[in-house]
This record gives C-alpha cells, structure tokens and sequence, in this order.
C-alpha cells in the first residue's frame, strides 16, 4: 500500500475538488491539523491555483491565535485562515477543516443580516444526514448560516460567538451565505467524507428552491 503524507492528502483532494468545479482558480482553502504538534495546522497558501497545488504550498499557523509559524519564502496563509484558527481552537479533536465554493451552495439565499451574523436553518431529514452520524429517521436538524462580512476575522468572530452561545453544531459543517460550506472531521478522511455529504445537501436545498 501506497503511505502519503497529511499534505500529499490534501493535495490530491484539492486537485479532485478543482476537477469537480468546487474550487474554481484560487477559491476555498484547506488544512490539516499537525500530527505531531497538535498546537499547528497546515493551510494552503494565498494566491495558490488549486488545480495546480503542490504539497510544498501550506503554511504552518498556530491554532492560539493563527499567527504564522511557518512558511516557504512568499506564502502567506489564506485569507480566510482565521475561520480554520477558530475552528481549531473550538473543537480540539478536529483533525482538518475543508472550505470550498460551490456553486450550488451560492444558490442558496437565506437573508442573514449583518448586525444579526448568522441563524440556524432547518435542513430536510434526507438520507444523506447519515453521513454526519445522525440516525434518527426524522432528525430536526440546523445548519449555522454567517453573513459573508468582506472582513474575514469578522466572520471568524461570529463563528466563535456562535460556538460560544450555542455550542458545538451537531451536523459538521457551517455556510457562508453567498459564498460556501466550510466542513470539519476527526481525519482528512472524514472531513472529504463530510463535505462529500454537505454538497450533496446543499445541491437538493438548491434545487428545491
Ligand atoms: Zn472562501
């Protein structure tokens, strides 16, 4: 059996996820938490094309407070790099966190305020709720909503007051309203398993509108 690095992982995911029109150009980012030190994640660099990503194009960022622990000369961490720092820090056994935008998930309107931040949205009792561990047959279940502030650490505050007025979601996975799905697992596995799920979600929602 083939061994690959966290990173060579999330490569390959990024290189599918392009070929599926789910990261158009530099669009979405994704990380893995340091298996060594579980204090660090890796995030794909700014600026990179995710059709072309290579392993060597992450940084290393503290989960305390997002600031950069390590980086090739020339990356810079995401943009959106302190919507996975809040994640991290929130939910200590998140082993990676996957933000995408599809297009399917840009259909979607809700009207989520800007002084309001977010809101809980019902999502339909589909089959597909499995895939997030939830068996009941009818599960009442809400999906967290954030407006798209065009200031990233605006959006990773909301999330964070989210998480602290709320707790942790119970379905994996959160929408930027206009903009895309950000989803998290204990592995890569189960984060690329998760968001699989959440497109498949968010893609019936679309068409029912
Ligand atoms: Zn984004």
């Amino acid at each position: 059996m083939e061994l690959i690095t966290p990173l060579q992982e999330i490569t390959r995911l990024s290189h599918l996820y392009y070929s599926r029109q789910w990261m158009f150009a530099t669009a979405g980012n994704l990380s893995t938490r340091d298996e060594v030190i579980p204090t660090q994640f890796w995030i794909t660099a700014s600026g990179k094309h995710k059709g072309e990503l290579q392993e060597t194009d992450f940084v290393c960022v503290a989960v305390s407070d997002g600031s950069l622990v390590k980086a090739a000369e020339g990356l810079k961490p995401s943009a959106e790099t302190s919507i996975h720092q809040v994640l991290y820090s929130q939910m200590p056994d998140v082993g990676s966190c996957l933000h995408v935008h599809t297009i399917d998930s840009n259909l979607l309107e809700f009207g989520v305020g800007k002084e309001e931040g977010f809101r809980e949205i019902s999502l339909p009792p589909i089959e597909i709720i499995k895939a997030f561990g939830i068996w009941d047959e009818k599960p009442n279940l809400t999906m967290p909503v954030f407006y798209n502030h065009t200031h990233v650490p605006t959006i990773a505050n909301e999330i964070k007051r989210y998480f602290t007025e709320n707790g942790i979601p119970k379905v994996p996975f959160l929408l930027i309203e206009g903009h895309g799905p950000t989803v998290w697992g204990k592995t890569i596995k189960e984060a690329n398993k998760h968001l699989e799920a959440v497109h498949f979600l968010l893609q019936v929602m679309a068409r029912r509108l």
